[in-house]
């Protein structure tokens, strides 16, 4: 792990700023980039602390639906009664989530973010071939142990699967990622491999994720979700699915 700077945000918009100069990334639990940047996947020369920005932690239900803030805690979204009775199939995917401890450190900002596991993208040291990583250098996983990786939605280029659960409920519901001012779909929001991917999201330098609006619906308040995985805890799905009733909703 190389050396970084540190900067603590104290406004959305300084945060935006700093997160935009070259080599910068933004902070939020750190449970995923501290272990992409000790096994030499992300880079970062600035790491900007965004979790001390307020008003972005709140979870607000009305009758049009719940708007998540970006640093809410995926324990507090889980627990939280709105969430548990308005769109339970949110409520069960992140509680079968990761760990509590992980849980309680992560954000639903950071969830959304969270990069694939494919283990060739995760040991440079060992597989210099990733699109991924470094594009252009081609993929270890095609041709290699797949066991885990995509079966829909692949490229030439890039077999990775997607990891987190939370998606699959927001992509049934056709929740909304807020960037700011910019609102784009979260089905929008991911992008599939194609020849570019290293570029997994729709947003841009200068953006960042400062909240998540899931319309209510009858689907919603009578949904669930499904995660098949190799063992019953800790573990990332193998598969997972998300759908409601009465009235339409249902993805996966
Ligand atoms: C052992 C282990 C098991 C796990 N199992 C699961 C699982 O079963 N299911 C699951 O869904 N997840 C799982 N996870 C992933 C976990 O949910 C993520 O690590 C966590 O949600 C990331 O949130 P964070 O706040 O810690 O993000 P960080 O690690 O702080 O950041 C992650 C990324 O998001 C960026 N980022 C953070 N906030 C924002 C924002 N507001 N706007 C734009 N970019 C932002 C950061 O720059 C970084 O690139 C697991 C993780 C671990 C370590
Ligand atoms: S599947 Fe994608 S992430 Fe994995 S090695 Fe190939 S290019 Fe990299």
């Amino acid at each position: 792990m190389r050396d970084f700077s540190y900067l603590r945000a104290t406004s959305v918009d300084a945060a935006r700023q700093a997160a935009a100069l070259p080599g910068a990334m933004l902070l939020a639990g750190g449970t995923t980039l501290i272990d992409l940047a000790k096994c030499g996947v992300a880079e970062p020369d600035s790491l900007v602390d965004i979790t001390h920005l307020k008003g972005l932690d709140t979870i607000e239900i009305d009758e049009r639906g719940a708007v998540i803030g970006a640093l809410a805690r995926m324990s507090h979204v889980a627990d939280h009664a709105g969430i548990k009775g308005g769109f339970p199939a949110v409520s069960e995917a992140l509680w079968q989530a990761a760990s509590a401890q992980l849980r309680n450190m992560a954000t639903v900002g950071g969830n959304l973010m969270q990069r694939t596991r494919c283990p060739y993208f995760r040991d440079p040291s060992n597989f210099a071939a990733c699109n991924k990583r470094e594009p252009g250098s081609g993929c270890s996983a095609i041709g290699g142990v797949t066991r885990g990786h995509a079966v829909l939605g692949t490229s030439e280029s890039c077999i990775a699967t997607y990891p987190g659960d939370l998606v699959t409920a927001l992509v049934a519901f056709d929740a909304v990622v807020h960037l700011g001012e910019r609102r784009v779909l979260v089905d929008d929001f991911f992008l599939l491999p194609g020849t570019t991917p290293q570029k997994e999201h729709a947003i841009e330098p200068g953006e960042m994720i400062t909240a998540i609006e899931i319309p209510g619906s009858a689907a919603a308040r009578r949904s669930t979700y499904v995660k098949v995985r190799d063992r019953q805890s800790y573990e990332f799905a193998a598969a997972s699915a998300a759908g409601g009733g009465g009235g339409g909703g249902g993805g996966g």
